[in-house]
């Protein structure tokens, strides 16, 4: 999709540091890193959000999940990791192209949120 920077990374337009790539996804590390170690796990294919995700296009979502667990021994995130998918504009969507951060290295804090609710 024109003008998406998650299309330009995933078709090499854009420079990322990739730690995982097949026909379908691309795992990249974050440019802004919240924890020692923190990618985004993308699919190929521009899908806006997380609202997007349908029948005819969750095979790829489940994908991502599978290419998750595998990263997470390759990362040795064997302590434990958190995976977080932000959607729309309450949910702190900066980038219009489904991703999953996928963080680790670090004891998390729970709730994420900061704000009044
Ligand atoms: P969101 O806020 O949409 O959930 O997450 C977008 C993420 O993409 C942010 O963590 C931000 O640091 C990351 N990001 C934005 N632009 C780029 C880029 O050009 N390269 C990389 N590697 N990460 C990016
Ligand atoms: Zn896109």
């Amino acid at each position: 999709m024109a003008d998406c920077i998650f299309c330009k990374i995933a078709a090499g337009e854009i420079p990322s540091t990739k730690v995982y790539e097949d026909e379908t996804v691309l795992a990249f590390k974050d440019l802004d890193p919240q924890a020692p170690t923190h990618v985004l796990i993308i699919p190929k294919e521009h899908i806006a959000s997380a609202a997007d995700i349908s029948t005819e296009n969750s095979a790829v979502v489940a994908h991502i999940f599978e290419v998750a667990a595998k990263l997470s021994r390759e990362l040795e995130l064997d302590n434990g990791f958190r995976i977080v998918n932000n959607c729309g504009e309450d949910g702190m969507q900066s980038v219009q192209h489904l991703h999953f951060h996928m963080l680790g290295g670090k004891k998390m804090g729970w709730p994420p949120y900061a704000e009044e609710k």
